[in-house]
């Protein structure tokens, strides 16, 4: 027996591994959404109050889950998502860690409702703090839905250290954007405090692009393609005249999953070399494909760094792409009288 080391109770382990999953109200919206994106919903319905402090519902039309499943979602590293260590190197979904639910449920108010196509009635819950307060029988339709209150509400320092409700909403706003422009082929809306903020159709990458950010956006896009055996790349990218002082809008996709880049970001700028007014930068939405082996999206958390086996190759194709496709679309380096 050991003198003095002991094993974590789960509701306190579930707690410290909320720290790492759970920042802001804008991590709990990515966590639900992506699990709606993985149960196969084509509807994804988000609804915030006060930028995500009081209230984060999301509601999809996907797989549901019968009553055994809807308790153990909440376990940690319970996961239906991958069985074994292989299994990391060849992801269909964006989870995998089975830590999400666990430890929302560990720092809020939770409560699921859920049903599953095959079955009459679905399933009722609520669990606050890691502690399942009522589960009963409920009348719904196919698919989930989950309500989380009262975010932190057991850890007042990190309630105290919530941003502005603009700051925070602009958290959940970025997050909304990412998968939405992930998923064109998902009905997204979204409503903050009771008013619809998007409502987002079904349709292909460049009308997404265009509904999400309205204005000119369609006369700005150079499209992209590029296909070769380490990487395939669709997208587009703005006409240098576009270019905005503060960064655009900039968004990178790896097999669906937004990732950050500082590496392909410099591939970009470097395509446009020559291009730009100083200080300046593009928009771009590029989508990238890589065989799954090629990557490794285990190396933080939040997933958005990921691990490409072959950077430099990635870089050189993507440069030359764009460079390609800004060409053949007739950009001319700017005259900068001004200097
Ligand atoms: P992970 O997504 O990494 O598996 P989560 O804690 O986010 O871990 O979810 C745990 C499990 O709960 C998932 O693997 C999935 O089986 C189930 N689940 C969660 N959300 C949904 C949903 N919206 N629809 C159907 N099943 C869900
Ligand atoms: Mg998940």
């Amino acid at each position: 027996m050991s003198a003095k080391i002991k094993l974590l109770p789960d509701h306190v382990a579930n707690q410290i591994a909320a720290g790492e999953v759970v920042q802001r109200p804008a991590s709990v919206v990515k966590e639900l959404i992506e699990n709606a994106v993985d149960a196969k919903a084509t509807e994804i319905k988000l609804i915030i109050k006060e930028a995500g402090k009081t209230l984060i519902q999301v509601i999809d039309n996907g797989s549901g889950m019968n009553v055994i499943d809807a308790r153990m979602c909440f376990d940690r590293h319970a996961t239906s998502k991958i069985k074994n260590a292989e299994d990391l190197f060849d992801l269909h979904t964006k989870g995998f860690r089975g830590e999400a639910l666990a430890s929302i449920a560990a720092i809020a108010h939770v409560e699921l409702k859920t049903k599953l196509e095959a079955e009459e009635l679905g399933t009722h819950i609520i669990i606050e703090g890691s502690k399942f307060v009522s589960q009963d029988v409920v009348v719904s339709p196919k698919g989930t839905s989950f309500s989380v209150k009262n975010l932190f509400y057991n850890i007042p320092a990190r309630r105290n250290f919530l941003k502005s409700d603009t700051v925070e909403f602009r958290h959940i706003i970025d997050e909304f954007q990412r998968v939405a422009l992930a998923h064109p082929n998902i009905h997204f809306i979204m409503y903050h405090n009771g008013e619809e903020y998007a409502n987002l159709p079904i349709s292909n990458y460049r009308q997404r692009i265009v509904n999400l950010f309205a204005g000119k956006t369609n006369e700005k896009l150079v499209p992209v393609t590029e296909n070769t055996d380490i990487v395939a790349i669709h997208g587009f990218v703005s006409k240098p005249e576009f270019a905005k002082k503060n960064k655009g809008e900039q968004f990178l996709f790896v097999n669906d999953r937004y990732i950050k880049s500082g590496y392909l970001h410099h591939a970009i700028m470097n395509a446009y070399d020559g291009l730009l007014k100083e200080g300046t930068q593009p928009s771009y939405f590029l989508y990238f494909d890589v065989p799954k082996h090629t990557i490794d999206i285990n190396i933080h958390p939040t997933k958005t760094e990921i691990k490409f086996d072959d950077e430099q190759s990635i870089y050189a194709i993507l440069r030359a792409s764009i460079k390609h496709s800004l060409g053949q679309f007739n950009v001319s380096p700017v005259l900068d009288f001004e200097r």
